[in-house]
């Protein structure tokens, strides 16, 4: 997996490009949760499931169905507990897709582990993609903090933040002089 950091960075960026109606702190906040939470999954270790197993780490929890009903069910709960209209929730539905599902897709463009079940439950096979350039990160935070963990930084800052960067310098400018955003 990349990182929280990176998963978080993904979705920040995302949430750039979300109008300023729409928009609010709280939904960035899920956008992060929902960019981050499939690599919970982990904990399924604990419970004896097997890397490779439909409910093990890179399983179910990283398919795009998952994601997608997540996205669902957070929409759900702006709908019924703010005050959220339609169009609204259709926004929030779509960034907070968007955030979960860049999960599973950015994990397939890392160096090791397993591959991703992104069409689980339907198809259990584990996919990465043809191109896997970014160094998978340790699962535990303690090695994070060796040298493993600040090749990992590097790898990530380059193919995933500076790609990040760059939509946010375009958003910006592109709001400056189109005023996309309001
Ligand atoms: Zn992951």
């Amino acid at each position: 997996m990349p990182s929280a950091f990176a998963h978080s960075l993904v979705a920040f960026t995302f949430s750039k490009f979300v109008k300023a109606k729409y928009y609010s702190i709280s939904l960035l906040f899920w956008g992060i949760f929902c960019s981050s939470i499939p690599d919970a999954d982990v904990i399924m270790f604990k419970f004896g499931y097997d890397y490779s197993h439909f409910l093990g780490h890179r399983g179910f929890f990283h398919s795009l169905a998952f994601c997608c009903c997540l996205a669902a069910f957070i929409t759900l709960g702006y709908l019924l507990f703010t005050k959220t209209s339609i169009k609204r929730g259709i926004v929030i539905f779509i960034f907070l897709a968007l955030c979960s599902c860049s999960h599973g897709l950015l994990d397939t463009l890392t160096s090791g582990g397993l591959g991703i079940a992104l069409f689980s439950p339907f198809d259990d096979t584990r996919y990465f993609a043809p191109f896997r350039p970014i160094k998978v990160s340790p699962i535990g935070i303690e090695k994070f903090f060796s040298e493993w963990g600040l090749k990992v930084l590097i790898s990530e800052f380059k193919w995933i933040g500076v790609p990040c960067i760059i939509l946010i310098v375009i958003q910006y400018l592109a709001n400056k002089i189109f005023n996309f955003s309001k």
